[in-house]
């Protein structure tokens, strides 16, 4: 409350130029001849974002799985407000600073052993970017550089930019889009076994047999650990992630694991791959790729980390040197508010909170898989998953949802929430009965769709 008390008057005074920003600004996914209608919004605090209007709406999406904390939390802005004061900006080459520093640390500390070498990216997509290229360098640097395809599952999501999107799902994604200029990796069947399901060891042949194959030009497998989120919201067995982890050690690949959306508590461990432990011990990824609410939602920032023998391996590449360094790398503001908000989780408040969500949400969504258009239901962790029979109108629930107070911004054919994990136990509800209302009313809709097209 404290942190926006100057800005408020200011900013609800004015109209905001809904005209010039159809005209002339992309939103995500957006066309400029049919834009979709955005919202204005004015502040956000706790799990509330307040439009310009004046409207408050419960926020179901922690804005794309970031904000964890809940909007303009005090100690965040706090250090951010000294960092700005402090040196918002430098250059890292050949410079270096106490955020970075700090915030390594605790990211050492935090993520599994074998996880010592960090590179701080500015966002997602590049954070894979950086692995892939790690892989491929590893590679050249271990006398083998023939091995330079990625080897993925179907229904993954890694970002936008091109290797990421040569690894996303080549159906639903871009491929066929972009044709020529996105490389061709190799793909094979996504993780079938639901999350609590026992486990079908077959889920892993074609993992197996591709493996076994072609592991001589294969670098490393990238792969989502335990939730495939923009791809599906899949949530799988984490013995698939065991079993993966045997396959690349036997075949001589890296294993990529993506935690860009499950980090930092989101499936009720601070890490996914943290589901999947043998003998006491966690599935290890050789390159981690972390970002989303890295920085508790507050400004981009994503990281990458490698083991020492990835490390070592780039440093013995006839390069010498890893070949990647973005001009805001290790942004001292960023860093800064990462450091709160891993300080934040460190109180361990967020365990409890985010079983609380899971309880909730279980009780709450279960009625809804008798709904007629209700394909499935799922939970895990401070996530909640409606899937529906066809795909919905995201314009027309968007607004739907608005009316009813809460901002959930479904896609193809799911509605689901991340909420920030502070939420309380009337607002999630609030959350949850939008859902139901919504999921239910889709029938209708698509049945006069249908009748309409059968004339
Ligand atoms: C969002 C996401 C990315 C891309 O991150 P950006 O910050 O949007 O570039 C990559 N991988 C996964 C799993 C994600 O959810």
């Amino acid at each position: 409350m404290a942190s926006n008390t100057h800005c408020n008057v200011s900013v609800n005074n004015h109209s905001i130029d809904f005209n010039f920003d159809k005209q002339h600004i992309w939103h995500p996914y957006t066309s400029m001849n049919n834009a979709l209608p955005a919202f204005g919004v004015a502040s956000a605090t706790g799990c509330e974002l307040t439009l310009h209007d004046g409207r408050k709406l419960v926020d179901g999406t922690s804005s794309w799985w970031a904000c964890v904390h809940g909007y303009s939390h005090p100690t965040i802005i706090q250090t951010m407000q000294h960092q700005l004061n402090t040196l918002s900006h430098v250059m890292f080459g050949g410079i270096t600073h106490q955020p970075a520093i700090e915030l390594s640390k605790k990211l050492v500390k935090i993520t599994s052993p074998k996880l010592t070498k960090v590179f701080l990216a500015d966002s997602g997509s590049i954070a894979v970017e950086v692995a892939l290229k790690m892989a491929l360098q590893y590679w050249q640097g271990r006398e083998q550089p023939q091995k330079q395809r990625i080897l993925t599952v179907k229904s993954g999501y890694h970002g936008d930019t091109f290797a990421a999107m040569s690894v996303c799902d080549p159906e639903g994604g871009m491929h066929t889009m972009f044709g020529d200029s996105v490389t061709q990796h190799e793909f094979v069947s996504a993780p079938q076994t639901k999350f609590g399901q026992i486990f079908d060891p077959s889920d892993l042949d074609e993992m197996h047999a591709t493996l076994d194959s072609k592991h001589d030009t294969i670098a490393a497998v990238i792969i989502e650990p335990i939730l495939q989120g923009a791809g599906g919201m899949r949530f799988y067995s984490p013995e698939y992630l065991i079993g993966l982890r045997k396959l690349c050690d036997a075949f001589n690949v890296l294993l990529i694991l993506d935690e860009i959306a499950t980090g930092f508590g989101r499936t009720g461990k601070l890490f996914a791959y943290e589901h999947a432990t043998s003998n006491g011990a966690v599935v290890e990824a050789d390159i981690l790729c972390l970002g989303k609410a890295l920085t508790g939602g507050y400004i981009s920032l994503a990281v990458t980390m490698c083991s020492d023998e990835v490390a070592q391996g780039i440093s013995d590449s006839p390069a010498g040197v890893f070949m990647h360094g973005p001009t805001f790398m290790g942004n001292p503001l960023a860093c800064s508010a990462a450091c709160a908000s891993l300080a934040l989780l460190a109180n361990n408040e967020w365990q409890q909170q985010v079983i609380d969500i899971e309880i909730q949400l279980k009780a709450e969504l279960e009625e809804v898989i008798h709904y007629p258009e209700v394909k499935d239901v799922r939970v895990l962790g401070a996530i909640g998953v409606i899937e529906m029979n066809s795909t919905v109108n995201t314009a027309q629930l968007q607004q739907e949802f608005v009316d009813l107070g809460v901002w959930i911004r479904p896609f193809s054919n799911l509605i689901y929430i991340m909420p920030p994990y502070i939420i309380s136990k009337k607002q999630l509800s609030q959350l949850t009965n939008a859902m139901k209302k919504v999921a239910k009313n889709t029938l209708y809709s698509n049945q006069s769709a249908a009748f309409i097209s059968h004339g």
